[in-house]
């Protein structure tokens, strides 16, 4: 876990001569292992600010385990992950990286909005509340602005005569419309969707990827993982594909998807289609 990381180790390691810069997200000579098991062999990756980038790949390739370190839930073995130039878990000085305070890493991860495939809502609370309590608490904005704001964003998202209902009362669709209000009431700088459709029934899938198509269209930069082919080639500036803890091959959805150089990537489109 975090905190014994934290406990772990508090020497400084050495910073890269130049700081990453250019991207909102840069991903540096990313590795993670878990144990004996390496999940991300190396990966580099940069994702422009207002981008849409989107992750593809065959179950286990390690596509959670990128979008959980982009947020620091997963810290890395080697590597650096940047988000608008903060070193994600160190603070720089100098030619130094010192890690940070569990607090000062909950700071950074308000920037990094994350939709999980199956919604996390909080069962007890309304609608309306799961978008309030984020900002109320992560940043402390008074009850009526945070109100005003999530009414907004459940109406942004389609939603605004179901601010008072519980997610035991909605469909998984409008409670995944519901989780992605609340992960932009912290006004991230990036949005993380991990498989939002993967758990939904069929015909509930379009109305959430409506939704995302909307936040591409308003220049939010998102970084998605999803099976969804022609919702990637309709939405995706870049597509990456990943297998085995690599990047395989990366570019616009026209050349991954439909002329892919690899055979790996050859290989799982025809799988997924
Ligand atoms: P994907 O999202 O592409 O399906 P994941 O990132 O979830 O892949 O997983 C990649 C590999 O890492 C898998 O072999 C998985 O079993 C392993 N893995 C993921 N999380 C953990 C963990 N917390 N502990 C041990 N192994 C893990
Ligand atoms: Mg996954």
């Amino acid at each position: 876990s975090l905190s014994t990381l934290l406990r772990r180790e508090r020497a400084p390691r050495p910073a890269p001569a130049a700081a990453p810069t250019g991207g909102l997200v840069e991903i540096r000579g990313v590795h993670k292992s878990f144990g004996d098991l390496e999940v991300l062999r190396g990966i580099d990756l940069r994702i422009e600010p207002g981008s849409v980038t989107v992750i593809l790949g065959p179950s286990g390739s390690g596509k959670s385990t990128l979008l959980r370190s982009i947020n620091h839930l997963e810290p890395v073995t080697q590597g650096l992950i940047s988000v608008d130039g903060e070193v994600i878990g160190y603070r720089r000085d100098g030619d130094l990286l010192h890690e940070l305070h569990e607090r000062e890493v909950l700071r950074q991860r308000t920037a990094i909005g994350m939709v999980f495939q199956s919604f996390n809502l909080f069962a007890h609370m309304t609608a309306l509340a799961n978008v309030v309590e984020a900002p109320r608490r992560a940043l402390g904005i008074p009850r009526r602005r945070a109100e005003a704001r999530a009414r907004e964003l459940l109406a942004l998202v389609g939603l605004s005569d179901k601010t008072e209902a519980y997610p035991r009362q909605l469909s998984g669709g409008q409670q995944q419309r519901v989780a992605i209000a609340r992960a932009l009431a912290l006004d991230p700088k990036v949005l993380l969707f991990d498989e939002p459709t993967s758990a939904l029934d069929p015909e509930l899938v379009e109305e959430v990827l409506e939704v995302i198509r909307s936040l591409a269209r308003a220049g939010t930069t998102l970084v998605i993982v999803t099976h969804e082919i022609p919702f990637a080639r309709d939405v995706a500036d870049t597509v990456v594909f990943m297998d085995r803890g690599r990047i395989v091959e990366q570019g616009p959805p026209a050349e991954v998807l439909d002329r892919p150089r690899h055979d790996r990537t050859r290989a799982f489109l025809q799988r997924v289609r």
